[in-house]
């Protein structure tokens, strides 16, 4: 009998790209294999949306590509179509409704019940919806399917205790749970064993890590601990949050010498009318000083961010505070969106919608200034040597100019001219040093020879993993890699 497969469609942020690891990973466990065909469905026989929710059309995205795949199950016989994540945390029984070809919705608390649920449809040929209000089982501690062989996603939290006003994943994804820093440290050394030599600690807000059992230094605990683990060279998280960003978190940055100098701290706004709107629970003052705070301790330190335009009531002045405030922040990057409404947040409902085209004109000023800021940041490397983790499918691969991608300490996307010969390349994993020589906004280039190649452990376990048949990596208990959109 020919082995099932499997096809994971991935939308939102890395904690959507975690989970698909899981989602992966039990599918797997299950018997299952992962798909390598073509087109929407990659000729799979189980399909799984792992949805996002939080911008408005995820809703008109997911149910689109649902229609989609309806003519492809029409033409393949006992295919099964699995709706998980946000989306079917909030939408639940509304997705078979509306799209009755769909065989499961499960949610964010129950991603473990999906091979049950999806048996359970096969023998009664009926859909399963089941969506829980509380987290089942911390999903570190299901079977991962990992995407990278030297870098790895590591969950501390899930949910989050804050009220954002625009921000509907507190409702869908629950009130904040604590991983115990022991289990968080265990699952990081069974990654290195296996070759991972970055890691990143995952939460909607790490800063609020121990709040649930009661120790507020816990995260600047667990960056320390991570500095005692042997062979593990980078350490970055996400996302971290200004109001419960303390001195403590910046000295364990400073004094841990495998904690990247990066930080993303999303700003939102710098209006402090707009944030008090938001409910962010703190000012651009307060912001400021933290990134001024950072920069003393950890000068060469690259600071992104996240910035909403266009957020309810939102003026031409509340819109100069925040360009204002992007001039003094010195971002070496920015996501920036657009606001728009989210049924079911606070701010879905509040008065004075910014009209679109007023959002639009106020995003493209934003954009140039980032930009412009990102890029003579950028210019002031040129000239400076990095060193790059290099990486696998990141940025630009061209074979007429042989090049290869990867990351600086703080983040950087770089991109190397590298030997013609394959041998004499670096693999993905391994890491090396770099003159950077050209500077664009959203990247540095090296056309200067590499210097102190390391061939690591995680270009080791790259190389046994594209040596290896079915390219299977960590398979196995709490085993750990984006894309923001
Ligand atoms: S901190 Fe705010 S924006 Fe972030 S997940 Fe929590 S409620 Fe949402």
């Amino acid at each position: 009998m020919t082995e099932r497969s499997y096809h994971v469609i991935t939308y939102g942020c890395q904690m959507n790209v975690h989970d698909s690891e899981r989602i992966s990973g039990l599918l797997e466990e299950s018997g299952l294999v992962r798909a390598s065909g073509e087109g929407p469905s990659a000729g799979a026989d189980v399909v799984v949306f792992n949805t996002c929710a939080v911008r408005e059309n995820a809703d008109n995205r997911l149910y689109g590509n649902l229609g989609h795949m309806a003519r492809i199950k029409e033409q393949h016989p006992g295919m099964q179509i699995a709706v998980g994540g946000c989306m079917a945390q909030k939408d639940r029984d509304l997705i078979v409704r509306k799209a009755p070809w769909v065989d499961v919705v499960f949610g964010t608390h129950n991603v473990g019940s999906l091979p049950t649920l999806l048996e359970r449809a096969r023998a009664e040929r009926e859909a399963q919806v089941e969506i829980k209000e509380a987290l089942e089982t911390f999903p570190s501690n299901l079977p991962t399917r990992r995407d990278s062989a030297y870098a790895g996603w590591v969950s501390i939290s899930v949910g989050c205790n804050n009220t954002c006003t625009f921000c509907i994943v507190p409702q869908l994804r629950g009130k904040e749970t604590d991983r115990r820093p022991g289990d968080i440290l265990a699952e990081i050394r069974m990654l290195v064993d296996e070759g991972v030599q970055e890691i990143t600690l995952l939460g909607q807000n790490v800063n609020a890590y121990g709040v649930e059992f009661g120790d507020r230094r816990a995260f600047a605990k667990l960056l320390r601990a991570c500095g005692e683990i042997d062979g593990l060279e980078r350490v970055r998280f996400t996302s971290p949050h200004p109001k419960d960003f303390t001195d403590d978190v910046i000295a364990a940055m400073a004094e841990t010498p495998n904690v990247m100098p990066s930080l993303h701290m999303p700003l939102q706004s710098g209006s402090d009318k707009v944030l008090k709107d938001m409910r962010r629970s703190y000012r651009s003052r307060r912001f400021l000083d933290i990134l001024a705070s950072v920069r003393e301790s950890i000068p060469h330190a690259a600071i992104t961010t996240d910035i909403i335009v266009g957020f309810p009531g939102e003026t031409d002045e509340d819109f100069e505070d925040t360009l204002r405030v992007v001039e003094q922040a010195r971002f070496s990057a920015a996501f920036t969106f657009q606001y728009s409404i989210r049924p079911g947040t606070p701010a879905g409902s509040m008065p004075n919608q910014v009209p679109k085209a007023v959002v639009q004109e106020r995003y493209e000023r934003l954009v140039k200034l980032v930009d412009e800021i990102a890029w003579a940041e950028n210019r002031a490397l040129v000239g400076q040597d990095v060193e790059v983790l290099f990486a696998e499918g990141e940025g630009r691969k061209d074979a007429a100019t042989h090049r290869m991608s990867g990351r600086a300490r703080d983040n950087r996307l770089v991109h190397v001219t590298v030997p013609e010969f394959p041998a004499q390349r670096p693999r993905p994993g391994d890491i090396g040093q770099v003159r950077v020589t050209y500077a664009a906004p959203h990247h540095l280039n090296s056309d200067e020879p590499i210097r102190g190649l390391r061939r690591t452990r995680g270009g080791d376990a790259w190389e046994a993993l594209h040596a290896a048949p079915t390219g299977q990596v960590g398979v196995g208990l709490g085993m750990p890699t984006m894309r923001r959109d």
